[in-house]
Order: structure tokens, then sequence, then C-alpha cells
């Protein structure tokens, strides 16, 4: 999940820092770097300036499909070799 540190770290959006009490949206690095909606990876947001932008719901819905695959992961998986080689297959198709 993208750092932030209130007063400091600055909505990717607006450029203004992200005080105490504001409400944040952030997502974790959950898209690849050639991607279109890249921007909104491993980053955060005021929540009202995230709103007000036209890719929010394509990117809400690549962020559900996103844990949507991260929450099937199999229970028993607990060695983070056993997880990264069931992540690679798992996101092999995402995103789509
Ligand atoms: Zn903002």
């Amino acid at each position: 999940m993208a750092l932030i540190l209130l007063g400091k770290t600055r909505c990717l959006l607006c450029s203004n820092p992200i005080q105490s009490g504001e409400d944040v949206v952030a997502f974790p690095a959950f898209l690849p770097t050639t991607h279109e909606l890249t921007f909104f990876s491993d980053a955060p947001f005021h929540r009202i300036c995230f709103d007000a932008d036209s890719r929010n719901e394509s990117v809400n819905k690549l962020y559900r499909k996103y844990r949507e695959i991260w929450d099937s992961r199999p229970k028993h998986l607990n060695k983070m070799e056993e997880i990264e080689a069931w992540g690679r297959k798992a996101f092999k198709n995402f995103p789509p």
C-alpha cells in the first residue's frame, strides 16, 4: 500500500498534501508500469479528487479483480516461495 505521511505525502491528482482527517484512497502496486492506468498503482489520492476523476470506475474495477484473485489464494500456502509461485500463475492474465 502506498505510504502516506500526513501533511507531507501529496495527492497525485491535485498535488496538495494529504492532511489529517482527509478521506484518502490509496492503492498498492497492482498494475504493471506499462498499463494505461499505472498512474493509480502504488499511489495515494484524496477521496474527493479520486471520485471526481473520470478514470475512477476503471481503476476500481481493476482493483476489485486484483483483490478477487488475491483473496482466492489457497489458505494453506504460507511459504513466500509457494505464494509467489501461485501468484505468477494466478495473475498470468491480469490485468485483462
Ligand atoms: Zn487531491
